[in-house]
């Protein structure tokens, strides 16, 4: 037997007990005649002890020990008299009658306890042993634990969980694809899912009714700390459904994990914020709602004063920051400079501040009396003791900065505290963007997302104000999931090619197969998918999605653990007839 107990689980009660624990020696130090090793394994850290006096062979073996040596280690539980109460075990300690050497370790590259002193590079090359360490491997555990409770809770309400193919053709989700060539029918290639969007609609169509998977999807998209090119949905699709039915279904999920997860209980039931609301109030479709701080309008107040920024802007607005108006010169200045950041991209800020003592100061006062000054504090629901933060410009752009701005105060103010969540829906999300570059209009969420049913015969007439049956699901101002209620009539769904700019034929080689099935009863249905890592990163409370994966890639796309992307042989390029291109210079 390797092992009787694991590192995690003796206390007192087992007092005087013969154990063998096997694991990895984390640490180990000498004093005054005594050996002492810290024992790691998944489950904890339980002390071994070595003595010279009374075996001075096994004193001097473990003293030998290198950090990350496989060990096994027999001997008697015994009470500690030096206490560790940080952990489960510190109470007691292994009086070592036998040490086993498994393996030996080179002197791995960090330090492999919860701080480490390895940078992300290094980390993310020795990842297996980035893993040993509790905090990532906790991250994992947790991982996990929320996939169980998925697949629970599904099965629970009678989803069936269906796999689906990985070599497919492109699906719609307007990043890029990742192709992988076809040896046996060469100059063709398969796509790897980014979702397995149009095979759960076929689903649908098999009668399945209701469909879960946790499954990988591939976007070649440009990669940021919650961004991954290949990254975990929970996608699910169900039939005879409208609207209501998938989100509180979701909202049904949503809860029980947050139950099961976090001990946390939502009552009441999650709000449902228009994308306009949304937009007008936190210049943002994913807003989070910790804390106010809503976006004002002051367009109509400004304009028309003679100060030339405010009077040559399409849109003025301003976010009330509650208490502050004792910012000094260098934190407005520390602000100015954020809102100029290239990202955020706005000219300069206008700031107003609203003395405790009614006092009222902008930097735009030679332009507007005090009376004038009154009428924005009065329209922005300001308060004695605070400061309006104003932006100005091109509506859309200015929308985007004011969100930042307030984010960002958000931030210093405190108010976005972790372990608080503000889950909230976003619906009626607009069908289509129209895209300037390209001239011409894109799903905003994809080409099978249905319509509002009334909205349809604005399709030909003003297809920019018609509203799509799609729905995200916020929390925190983190995108958590989104989807929609699906098109099921074929007449639409011509249309919808049609105004996105496909021809009949464009339509029928991309997404033939799907159109055919609609011809065979294709029930109504619509579903969403979820983020799966990143709703594991915010359970863990942190923000990148990297420490939630086993084996994550950098932000160039490599695996520098396995060294990829790599180059493959010649031969097998030449079994897939591939040939390179040089560059014509
Ligand atoms: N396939 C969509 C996505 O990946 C989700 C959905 O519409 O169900 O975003």
């Amino acid at each position: 037997m390797y092992r009787t107990n694991t590192c995690g689980e003796l206390t007192l009660k087992d007092e005087g007990k013969s154990v063998i624990l096997c694991g990895w020696v984390q640490k180990s130090r000498d004093l005054g005649g005594m050996t002492f090793v810290d024992l790691r394994d998944r489950y904890g850290i339980t002390q071994l002890v070595f003595n010279m006096d009374t075996n001075s062979d096994l004193c001097g073996k473990a003293r030998k020990l290198g950090r990350e040596f496989v060990i096994q280690a027999k001997g008697k539980v015994r009470e500690r008299s030096n206490k560790n109460p940080k952990l489960p075990t510190g109470d007691i300690e292994i009086d070592v009658e036998e040490l086993n050497i498994l393996n030996k370790s080179e002197i791995p590259p960090f330090t492999i306890e919860e701080d480490t002193d390895g940078g992300e590079e290094l980390r993310m090359k020795y990842r297996y042993l980035d893993l040993r360490r509790p905090v990532v491997r906790n991250n994992i555990i947790l991982r996990h634990k929320v996939a169980q409770e998925v697949r629970k809770y599904m099965d629970s309400i009678d989803f069936v969980e269906v796999e689906t193919p990985v070599l497919i053709k492109s699906t719609p989700e307007g990043a890029r694809d990742f192709v992988v060539p076809s040896r046996m029918q060469p100059g063709t290639f398969y796509a790897l899912p980014q979702s397995p969007q149009t095979l759960k609609q076929l689903l649908m169509v098999s009668g399945f009714d209701r469909y879960f998977q946790i499954v990988k999807c591939f976007r070649d998209e440009d990669l940021r700390a919650d961004r991954q090119p290949e990254f975990t949905q929970i996608d699910c699709e169900m039939s005879f459904v409208e609207r209501d039915d998938v989100l509180d279904t979701f909202e049904g999920l949503a809860k029980y994990l947050f139950r099961q997860i976090k001990g946390i209980e939502f009552n009441e039931p999650f709000i449902r914020m228009p994308f306009s609301e949304a937009m007008e109030n936190y210049g943002n479709d994913k807003p989070d709602l910790r804390f106010g701080m809503k976006i004002r309008d002051i367009t109509g107040l400004v304009k028309g004063h003679g100060f030339s920024v405010f009077d040559s802007s399409e849109y003025i607005g301003a976010v009330c920051a509650p208490g502050c108006s004792e910012y000094s010169r260098k934190q407005t200045d520390e602000l100015t400079e954020f809102v100029r950041r290239p990202q955020i991209g706005a000219k300069g800020l206008v700031y107003l501040k609203y003395g405790a003592d009614g006092s009222l100061k902008s930097s735009a006062d030679k332009f507007y009396s005090q009376d004038e000054l009154k009428k924005w504090v009065e329209a922005t629901g300001a308060n004695p003791g605070d400061l309006l933060l104003i932006l100005a410009g091109d509506r859309k752009k200015t929308l985007a900065a004011l969100s930042e701005l307030r984010l960002e105060m958000g931030n210093r103010l405190n108010l976005r505290p972790r372990d608080k969540y503000v889950p909230l829906w976003i619906v009626d999300f607009p069908l289509l963007e129209w895209d300037e570059e390209e001239k011409r209009y894109f799903a905003m969420h994809h080409p099978f997302t249905s319509p509002r049913p009334e909205d349809i015969p604005l399709m030909q007439t003003d297809p920019g104000k018609v509203r799509a049956n799609a729905y995200d699901l916020v929390i925190n101002g983190v995108e958590i999931g989104g989807g929609s209620i699906r098109i099921h009539d074929a007449e639409v769904q011509k249309l919808m090619f049609k105004v996105l700019g496909f021809t009949d034929e464009e339509a029928e080689y991309q997404f033939g197969f799907l159109l055919n099935a609609f011809k065979y009863g294709a029930p109504p249905h619509g579903g969403i998918a979820f983020g799966f890592d990143r709703w594991c990163a915010m359970f863990g409370g942190q923000d990148s999605i990297r420490d939630f994966i086993a084996f994550p890639k950098n932000n160039s796309g490599r695996d520098v653990m396995l060294d990829t992307p790599s180059e493959i042989s010649l031969k097998q390029l030449n079994e897939l007839n591939i040939e390179f291109r040089t560059k014509k210079q």
